[in-house]
């Protein structure tokens, strides 16, 4: 009876589950690098979309050893897209640690895993089931769901998360934890899905309390609260020329930057760091309602037009080339924003 779960849960996965290229691997080694890098990519994002993101990264660094000796603007690049790019510098910064301090070889062990930078509890869970196959069992929303409504847990209680742990340990199979473990996230994304579960399909019907109640409402919703910013960008041009700036803002270094400054501010009175940022003629607003979201920060930015700058003397602005912007790697509202000159939406001036 124990393993009546876990046996219909992988044969379901025996004859259901998609053929995603980190599970098509040559040798162990392939597999756990494979491992590592759709997981870092998978962080917050869907299979589908990070499907293409990895084909193009795999064909780039095929093994971790080329990846520890890549240059982050590269990795950025490839990237570019897929959005939280944390998880490219830490990605790379693992690759690094593994290289130079194990030989390499990415170790089996759940502590260690979890020194490297960019890894949590989450993460290092799945690498070790489904690199190692070692007795965890990574538990994202999609199995989190599954077990929730499969036994009927609802989320309005502190211990909810352990509830579901406990059970999983329960039900766990006793030996195959790789194939396990991606089962049950197999079976969250395809069959026991957030809106209409498919459980005409499921196998799992005949011992499912939600299906019995006909409640399949496992969540107190709880949203997160968004934080709403404003701010000016300032599109100013010289030439072929657009100004950009240095951003010291840690998520916003490694990139291109238009200026930003915070809507608080007197736009009118903008030396930024005295008198460092001088204008001829009137800046001009030509777009109010620009948004753009990060994680769960709304920016409203109004563009203001710089016909003219008369002298800039802080060295944190910079021209670039319209005709060369394409090289350049832009953070996400910049990118954004030049789309819509590009577009003629946003008029070159
Ligand atoms: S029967 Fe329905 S609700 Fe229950 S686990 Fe299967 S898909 Fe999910």
């Amino acid at each position: 009876m124990k393993n009546v779960l876990p046996n219909k849960i992988l044969a379901w996965y025996d004859n259901h589950q998609r053929d995603l290229p980190w599970r098509r691997y040559r040798g162990f080694q392939d597999r756990i690098y494979k491992v590592l890098v759709s997981e870092f990519m998978l962080q917050q994002t869907q299979v589908k979309t990070v499907i293409p993101f990895f084909n193009k990264f795999l064909k780039a660094f095929p093994n971790l050893k080329k990846l520890s000796k890549a240059n982050l603007n590269k990795v950025y690049k490839l990237w570019q897209g897929l959005g939280y790019y944390s998880r490219a510098k830490n990605l790379l910064n693992t690759a690094k640690i593994v290289q130079s301090q194990h030989k390499g070889i990415l170790p089996a062990d759940f502590e260690t895993l979890k020194s490297f930078p960019g890894i949590g509890d989450y993460t290092a869970s799945a690498i070790m089931a489904i690199a190692f196959n070692k007795d965890f069992i990574g538990v994202d929303g999609n199995v989190e769901r599954f077990v929730a409504r499969l036994f009927g847990y609802k989320n309005n209680k502190k211990n909810f998360k352990n509830s579901i742990l406990l059970k999983l340990k329960e039900i766990k199979s006793e030996d195959n934890f790789s194939k396990f473990a991606q089962a049950l996230m197999e079976m969250g994304a395809l069959i026991c899905t957030p809106q209409n579960p498919r459980c005409n399909i499921c196998p799992l019907k005949q011992n499912c309390i939600s299906f019995k109640k006909k409640d399949f409402d496992y969540k107190i919703i709880n949203k997160k609260k968004v934080n709403i910013k404003k701010y000016y960008l300032l599109y100013a041009l010289e030439k072929n020329k657009i100004l950009f700036f240095n951003n010291k803002n840690k998520l916003l270094q490694d990139f291109a930057n238009l200026p930003l400054i915070s809507y608080k501010k007197n736009l009118f009175d903008m030396n930024f760091k005295k008198n460092s940022f001088h204008f001829e003629g009137e800046p001009k607003i030509i777009k109010k309602n620009f948004v753009h979201n990060i994680s769960n920060i709304k920016m409203l930015i109004k563009i203001v037009f710089f016909k003219r700058i008369k002298k800039i003397n802080d060295n944190q602005f910079y021209w670039i080339d319209y005709n060369k912007i394409d090289n350049s790697l832009l953070s996400s509202f910049s990118k954004k924003f030049i789309e819509l000159v590009k577009t003629k939406k946003i008029k070159y001036v």
